[in-house]
């Protein structure tokens, strides 16, 4: 059994779109295993992503992230690491295939960060280090 952490973010939060994304996660037969409404602290988000600090959309990212409260969970199911990016789509909203959250649910809105309503781990490895910092 795999486990993975999503975050609908806080355009999605915003959006109202909270049901809609664990609507479909369970849909697709992923247990939700872990879920809490938060605000992200700068420590949190630098820990998440350690791996695009110094990139042009780093600050932007970081600033968007702690925009308004966030939804965390820890999802389980066999490959939900990659189903889960499945469901979710392509990182660009306006490039991601219908169907998916992003492609469904997301636009570009023209600003430096893409605000695209989810995130989900992207390897067994950072699975379990992104659930060590938010649960
Ligand atoms: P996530 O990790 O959030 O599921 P991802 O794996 O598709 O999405 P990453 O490459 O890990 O995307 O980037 C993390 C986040 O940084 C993206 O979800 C997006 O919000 C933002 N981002 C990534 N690349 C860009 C970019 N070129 N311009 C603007 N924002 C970006």
């Amino acid at each position: 059994l795999e486990r993975s952490l999503v975050i609908i973010k806080p355009d999605g939060y915003r959006r109202g779109l909270t049901g809609e994304v664990l609507r479909r996660i369970e849909a697709k037969g992923y247990t939700i295993a872990k879920l809490q409404v938060t605000e992200a602290t700068r420590d949190q988000l630098d820990a998440h992503y350690a791996e695009h600090e110094g990139k042009p959309f780093y600050e932007p990212l970081v600033e968007f992230m702690s925009s308004g409260p966030i939804v965390v969970a820890v999802i389980e199911g066999n490959d939900c690491i990659k189903g889960f990016r499945s469901l979710a789509g392509a990182t660009n909203p306006t490039e991601a295939a219908p169907g998916s959250i992003r492609g469904d649910l997301g636009r570009d809105w023209g600003l430096k960060v893409q605000q695209n309503i989810v995130h989900g781990s992207d390897s067994t490895e950072s699975a379990e280090r992104e659930i060590a910092i938010w649960f």
